[in-house]
């Protein structure tokens, strides 16, 4: 006979349908496939600024350190200067 549902040729003595037993099975979850994801642009962006304010700080160091050097430098010549005007005036 056949299968009323899905007219499966079923045997003499099947009291099921092979077919429709086997589609009644609860089908296993398929796996999603792990793709690689580009980072989402709001994380790109974090990233970027975080560059961004590393590269600050260093030219804000870089400035510091030029500004203290010209300073020190500074500071050198009054001193030459003041040593100077000392010896011309000790004489
Ligand atoms: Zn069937």
């Amino acid at each position: 006979m056949n299968c009323p549902k899905c007219g499966y040729a079923m045997g003499p003595f099947d009291v099921e349908c092979e077919r429709c037993k086997r589609m009644g099975e609860p089908q296993p979850e398929p796996i999603p496939e792990l793709l690689p994801q580009a980072p989402p642009p709001v994380e790109r962006e974090a990233v970027d600024r975080a560059y961004q304010t590393e590269v600050d700080a260093l030219q804000a160091q870089a400035n510091l350190a030029g500004q203290l050097s010209s300073v020190s430098c500074l500071v050198g010549l009054l001193m030459l200067g003041g040593l100077v005007l000392l010896i011309l005036f000790a004489r």
